[in-house]
């Protein structure tokens, strides 16, 4: 495979030597600059943790039966997730596929990137063009490397402190007439050294750290800021922003929403809040408090990553919330797995039921998007729609986007 893995530091996990050894050396004659080995996830551990910095790539397999005592592999999934050991991940396993996908939903979830899943026992057809489209992948994206920046709770006070954080707009459409209706806050910290570092490297350090609250209210500021630029620009849409539950639970947080829609003059029907779908079920009283008071004061709220949490139908039905956005790991390729229709379908009947908007992420292809809309998604937002951009680009965009409606 010649120069696909270049520059990539690797580790690969299997317990059966003959295919860990031949995976190792794909990669290896593919570039890769550094190619560790384990049998297992406790030695891919300790290999990790005596690294400098997190490895760009982890193959591992993950098998049934893991043997008792010992870590398993979803387990270790998470351990490097959460610790931030490494940016990429490829699972190789023989398992059922709906098995191997929640553990890739799960890992997304927790900010490792999935770069694909291989059939075992690997061999260089199935494992070649996975690593081939990751790397292609991260030269095109800046994001993906910067996964890896290893970032300390001092980092973030000084680049809060110092106003390094800036939104990025993602911009979402209605499927039936292409009209946009609103732009997500996507924020990137914008690193002197490091370029643009994505949300999932600093938010869940921010979150269990106390800072997510001053990130937060930079985010509302900038975003209520640029709603009002565009509708003053003649592009009246609404612009949501993500909240974390501690975020949400801060609080004094729907008096400083509606004091800077004040300030702004902005309606409060053009902001949206959102919530994932695990925080938004709860039971916890002040995030329930918090969700009624922004409501009431006539905010939109959003179920964010919608079909991933464990909201039942009756738990859904007592939250006060506007839209659901469909959770990407159920919308993106979605045509290319037949398996996703029927939860795809399920959650879109569902929301309905509820009279809540539907809203798709990650739609990537005009494949996903025919898909959804036949199945009466009511607005689209991915790659396909437009890419996140800074705040100044949405106007011009807009613009142009009328003119070369779908
Ligand atoms: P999210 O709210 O579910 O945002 C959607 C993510 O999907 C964004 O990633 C977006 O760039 C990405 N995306 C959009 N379209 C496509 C597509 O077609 N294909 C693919 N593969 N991806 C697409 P991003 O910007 O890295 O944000 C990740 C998550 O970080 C967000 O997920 C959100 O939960 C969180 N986040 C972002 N900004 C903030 C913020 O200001 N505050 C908080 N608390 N969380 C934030
Ligand atoms: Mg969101
Ligand atoms: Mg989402």
């Amino acid at each position: 495979m010649a120069a696909s893995a270049s520059g990539l530091r690797v580790l690969v996990i299997d317990e059966q030597s003959v295919t860990r050894r031949m995976a190792a050396k794909m990669v290896r004659d593919g570039g890769a600059t550094e190619v560790l080995e384990a049998e297992g996830v406790e030695h891919a551990l300790v290999l990790l943790d005596a690294q400098q910095l997190p490895v760009d790539l982890v193959i591992t397999d993950i098998k049934a039966g893991a043997s008792s005592g010992s870590m398993d592999a979803v387990a270790f999934v998470r351990r490097i997730a959460e610790r931030r050991l490494a940016a990429h991940l490829i699972i190789a396993s023989a398992l059922e596929e709906p098995i191997i996908r929640a553990v890739e939903a799960m890992a997304n979830g927790f900010g490792l990137d999935v770069a694909g899943l291989v059939r075992r026992p690997i061999s260089p057809e199935t494992l070649r063009p996975v690593i081939v489209r990751l790397v292609a992948r991260r030269a095109a994206a800046p994001l993906l490397r910067s996964r890896s920046v290893h970032l300390t709770v001092e980092d973030l006070r000084h680049a809060i402190a110092d106003k390094q954080f800036v939104p990025y707009f993602q911009p979402r459409v209605r499927a039936s007439d292409g009209s946009v209706t609103a732009a997500e806050a996507l924020i990137r910290w914008a690193h002197p050294e490091r370029g643009l570092v994505p949300p999932g490297a600093f938010i869940p350090l921010a979150d269990r750290t106390g800072l997510i609250d001053g990130i937060t209210d930079v985010v509302l500021e900038k975003s209520i800021n640029w709603a009002r630029v565009w509708r003053d620009a003649g592009i009246d849409i609404a612009v949501s922003v993500n909240l974390t539950e501690n975020a949400l639970n801060q609080p004094r947080l729907p008096e400083r929403i509606a004091q800077l829609a004040r300030q702004h003059d902005v309606a409060h029907g053009r902001i949206v809040l959102e919530v994932t779908e695990s925080a938004a079920i709860t039971d916890k009283a002040s995030s329930l408090e918090a969700l009624a008071r922004l409501r009431i004061m006539g905010f939109g709220l959003s179920i964010d990553d919608f079909g991933t949490g464990m909201g039942t139908p009756e738990q859904l039905a007592r939250t006060p919330f506007t839209e659901v956005k469909i959770d990407q790991a159920l919308v993106t390729g979605v045509c290319e797995q037949p398996q996703f229709f029927g939860v795809l379908e399920y959650s879109l009947k569902l929301a309905k039921q509820l009279n809540l908007k539907t809203v798709a992420e990650g739609v990537e292809t005009q494949a996903d998007w025919d898909l959804l809309n036949d199945l009466g998604c009511d607005e689209m937002q991915g790659y396909h729609v437009a890419r996140p951009m800074p705040g100044e680009e949405i106007e011009g965009w807009a613009k142009g986007w009328h003119r070369e409606a779908l």
